[in-house]
């Protein structure tokens, strides 16, 4: 068996005159092979019969490098760098080729130092072997193969290095406990290799190019020389794959746009603080940060400048907070943040607020300068919830009461947040069912002309038929509808109830024209087109009676698709009115260029008295400058109608003349007597 290197390094030897003149008495075949110039640089008598050499000149003369393999010319040099660093001596099984002929001997290598200080390898030919080819070539295979083999010995020395190992470890004297980087899991791998007999694992090894990735194959066996028991083990470099997997799993648990962790590692992580904290009793704070208004920002300045907006918001949290700290982005404009820093309340809250006046400083965005303000919502743990699902809820829903509450704030989890939340659940559920149950049902407000105070049309408004409250107005149910998108279907059954009617009433002559609220969201879902004429055909209606309202905000929007929208209803024959007229923002040059019928002035400029009035008027005149028509809503006194009669304006509704009334009322409102 191969005889490993010496635990006690000795000097290299210099092959000097007293040396050669040693060396060339002994019967032991030995050569001093010049690895730098791959030729025998002196050798015995011995020796020259091994290499069936006719005198020394004709051995030094032969270019042993031309016919080597990359493979053996790379061992040799490590060979070189073994000598020099550790003075390794070690013996190998070698077949060689002297005129073509292949001899197999054992050689004993060793350092020697040349006249000229460079390092040659010393071979000392300790026996050949006359063995099977079986055992030759495996031998060879051994020799060559880039897999790491290493036999231990119970106590973890080792025995035997197969050249790829030998190569590979940072120091030959290393034994099993110095190779592997983790002692525990050595420990462990030790202890599994005595009861299963084998083990595979990947493992930290310390390698002469540092720190690496090895799959380690290891098996229970006999040293072959002393019976004892012994550990083989086969490695392989897995680096490589290593970092592959490790890029992997980071991009897997980070957000890419800034670098933060991202919703997977928060599920992970921040569960995992949460149990190490439990037992201590360490308080934390879980952080839920929105961004205010985001996606008007990112509609208007284009996503490029969304997301720049992002990594700076980002970067700015990461270094507001402590290492200890977790900042994460959990998708869009949400951040969260985990501390420990300080669970009281007033510390966090002041955290908080310093925090949220880092994200409203001022951003440079190419040629605009931003500041953007942020909503947060507070949990505390373990106060508010245990694990992180619980928190992250209560932080969101805090979030939510920072938003309701005005944004660029903080809010603490509540329990009277909990409740609403829970009610508002509630009510949804209860509006799926009235949806299914078609129990909205529609009354009709009359809108009069000014002049002859004939009814000239009707707005419809929806009311919901509650089983047990009555009727509800629709401010208590259309603002949820709104949010969570059931005002689509609410609004079809609204459109199909009014021009069922509407062509009753144009068909038997009771009225001509009925208005339909369009909610924000309504006016933004691509099916309104569509549905508009589905329904309006099923129902016989003549459309030009259709008309619909739309607040101002609708208008505010991306021009071009509400300029589409506004023209196909136009197409439909229907007509559009802007409904709460006054509240908004709208952008005049805008309002000319839409295909508009009516202006409704708010209710807020008709009831207010003095100072108000004035706008009022110029609201009208505004409206028909535009030509279009203008319609008070609101009215409830005589004194205003008679101040509108002053006016120009045209229409008038209100509780003067009629609230919303079931249809039949409205029909006797009509016909009969007034
Ligand atoms: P709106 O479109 O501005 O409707 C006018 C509201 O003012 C109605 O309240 C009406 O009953 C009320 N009103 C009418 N005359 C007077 C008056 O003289 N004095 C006072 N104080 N109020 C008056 P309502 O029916 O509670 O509707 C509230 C809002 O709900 C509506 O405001 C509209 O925005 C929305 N809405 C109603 N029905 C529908 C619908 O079918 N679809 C959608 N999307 N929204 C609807
Ligand atoms: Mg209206
Ligand atoms: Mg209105």
């Amino acid at each position: 068996m191969p005889v490993t290197d010496p635990q006690q390094p000795v000097a290299l030897l210099r092959l000097d005159a007293a040396m050669v003149q040693q060396l060339s008495r002994l019967q032991t075949p030995i050569w001093v092979f010049d690895i730098d110039h791959s030729r025998v640089h002196w050798a015995n008598d011995a020796a020259l019969e091994v290499w069936r050499s006719p005198h020394l000149d004709e051995l030094l003369a032969r270019d042993m490098g031309s016919d080597m393999s990359e493979s053996v010319a790379r061992r040799l040099r490590q060979y070189q760098l073994d000598f020099e660093r550790h003075d390794a001596r070690f013996s190998e099984l070698w077949t060689l080729y002297p005129k073509g002929v292949p001899r197999t001997v054992r050689v004993m290598f060793s350092g020697v130092r040349l006249a000229d200080g460079r390092i040659a390898m010393l071979c000392e030919a300790i026996g050949e072997q006359h063995a099977d080819p079986e055992t030759l070539r495996s031998a060879e295979a051994l020799l060559h193969t880039p897999v790491m083999i290493t036999l231990f010995d119970e106590s973890g020395r080792a025995l035997y290095r197969n050249p790829a190992a030998r190569s590979s470890v940072a120091n030959p004297l290393n034994g099993l406990w110095q190779h592997f980087v983790d002692p525990a899991e050595t420990d462990q791998m030790l202890a599994d290799l005595r009861q299963q007999g084998s083990v595979l694992q990947v493992s930290r090894v310390n390698t002469a190019d540092g720190m690496r990735w090895h799959r380690v194959s290891a098996r229970r066996c006999q040293d072959a020389v002393t019976g004892q028991q012994a550990w083989l083990c086969s490695e392989v470099d897995i680096s490589d794959l290593k970092q592959v997997e490790a890029r992997a799993q980071f991009l897997a648990m980070h957000d890419s746009l800034t670098g933060l962790p991202n919703r997977h590692f928060v599920n992970d992580a921040f569960q995992q603080r949460l149990d190490q904290l439990l037992p201590v009793g360490q308080p934390a704070v879980l952080m839920f940060i929105d961004l205010d208004n985001f996606k008007q920002i990112n509609d208007s300045l284009g996503h490029a400048t969304g997301d720049q907006l992002l990594r700076t918001m980002a970067a700015r949290l990461e270094q507001a907070m402590h290492g200890n700290d977790l900042v994460a982005r959990l998708g869009g404009d949400e951040f969260l943040i985990f501390t420990t820093a300080d669970g009281a309340d007033a510390a966090v809250r002041e955290l908080g607020q310093r925090l949220l006046a880092t994200l409203s400083q001022p951003v440079r965005l190419g040629h605009h300068e931003l500041s953007v303000t942020a909503s947060m919502g507070v949990a505390r743990f373990p106060k508010d919830g245990n694990d992180l699902g619980t928190l992250m809820r209560q932080a969101d829903l805090a979030m939510y009461g920072a938003k309701d509450a005005g944004r660029n704030r903080l809010e603490f989890f509540s329990e009277a947040m909990l409740a609403k939340a829970q009610s508002r659940l509630g009510l949804e559920i209860e509006l799926r069912r009235a949806l299914a149950r078609r129990e909205f049902v529609l009354h009709y407000q009359p809108r009069c002309h000014i002049g002859s105070g004939r009814i000239v049309g009707a707005e419809a408004l929806v009311r919901w038929d509650h089983p047990q409250r009555g009727l509800v107005p629709p401010g208590e149910f259309i603002p949820l509808c709104e949010e969570t998108g059931l005002i689509v279907a609410l609004g079809e059954q609204v459109l199909e109830q009014a021009t069922i009617q509407l062509e009753r009433w144009q068909r038997t002559g009771v009225l001509h024209s009925i208005a339909v609220n369009l909610s924000p969201r309504q006016f933004g879902s691509v099916s309104l087109l569509a549905s508009l004429r589905r329904i309006i055909d099923a129902s016989g209606c003549d459309a030009r009676g259709l008309e619909l309202e739309i607040t101002e905000s609708v208008l505010l929007g991306n021009d071009e698709t509400t300029q589409a929208l506004l023209h196909g209803l136009r197409e439909l024959g229907c007509g559009v009115i802007v409904d709460d007229f006054g509240t908004g923002y709208s952008n005049l040059a805008c309002l000319q260029r839409l295909p508009l019928n009516s202006l409704k002035i708010d209710r807020s400029f008709i009831s207010a008295t003095q100072p108000s009035r004035p706008l009022a008027e110029v609201i009208i005149a505004l409206g028909h400058t535009l030509g279009l028509r203008v319609v008070a809503e609101g009215v409830e006194t005589q004194e205003q109608l008679d101040w509108l009669r002053h006016t120009d304006c045209d229409e008038f509704q209100g509780f003067l003349y009629s609230a919303a009334v079931p249809a039949d009322a409205f029909e006797a409102l009509v016909t009969g007597p007034r």
